[in-house]
């Protein structure tokens, strides 16, 4: 059984829409992200594909505050993003699983889940969000009192998607959850990013697993050498030719 994940009751009632305007990231003189805009609207699912060292995950680590960066705006509902930092982002109900989950490997699984929860008082809702993680993932319940290291990767990317969950996002981004799992955990990750979208969670995940990204998202774009490339509904680009050679291997 799973229990619906509910949004961030702390976040302004009027947060809906995340908008991205003219973003651009440079590492030195590598232009990683040029000029890259999006949305993503209440309640909508967005996916950024595209393959290695394409922008991706430095889209997301400068929309969260964690590298520097060029960028007219970053707005979500009424709240001005821009100059927010990485770790004031969770209280406008934004969470983040970032690339390679970053679990504490030597502590246990609940303190990995409390961590998630630090903007948060402890209290009964709290204590009713993390039972709600161990419905959603009945794994980590089970190893609750285990070090984090003790788990399998999979384990550990539902513990890092349940720990940015503790802080009840309104705005979930997911850095590439699907990296170095198993077909069948792949799965396993698309039906809880379904589960999270029905409960009326927005979503931004970024992927290099195209197919998965098609799954979950209604709206992606695609990113090459740090330009958007290609956007469209999940369904066009899903039957875009170029995409299909290149991004499904078909
Ligand atoms: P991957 O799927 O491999 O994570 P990506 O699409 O997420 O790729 P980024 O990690 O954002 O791509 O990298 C974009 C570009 O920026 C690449 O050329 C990468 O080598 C470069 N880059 C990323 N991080 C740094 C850094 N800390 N210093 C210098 N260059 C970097």
């Amino acid at each position: 059984m799973t229990a619906p994940v509910q949004p961030a009751p702390a976040a302004p009632a009027t947060a809906g829409t995340l908008t991205v305007d003219d973003l651009t990231v440079h590492y030195g003189g590598v232009c990683a992200v040029r000029s890259v805009s999006f949305t993503v609207g209440p309640g909508e699912s967005v996916g950024i594909i595209g393959s290695n060292g394409a922008g991706k995950t430095s889209t997301l680590k400068a929309l969260m505050g964690l590298v520097s960066r060029h960028c007219a705006g970053i707005t979500f509902g009424d709240d001005d993003l821009t100059n927010v930092r990485a770790r004031d982002m969770v209280r406008h109900g934004i969470g983040y699983v970032p690339e390679g989950r970053h679990v504490f490997p030597g502590l246990s699984v609940e303190k990995n889940l409390l961590l998630g929860a630090y903007a948060r008082r402890w209290n009964a809702g709290t204590r009713q969000t993390l039972q709600e993680m161990y419905d959603l993932f009945p794994v980590l319940g089970d190893m609750r009192a285990r070090p984090a290291g003790d788990l399998s990767g999979g384990q550990q990317q539902m513990l890092a998607i349940g720990r940015a969950l503790m802080s009840r996002p309104r705005l979930l981004l997911l850095d590439e959850p699907s990296m170095g799992l198993s077909p069948k955990l792949i799965e396993t990750v698309l039906d809880v990013l379904i589960r999270l979208r029905a409960a009326g969670m927005s979503l931004l995940l970024v992927e290099q697993n195209a197919k998965l990204t098609f799954g979950v998202t209604s709206h992606c774009l695609v990113m090459e050498n740090g330009n958007v490339a290609i956007t469209g509904t999940s369904q066009e680009l899903s039957s875009d030719s170029r995409v299909r050679q290149i991004y499904l291997g078909l």
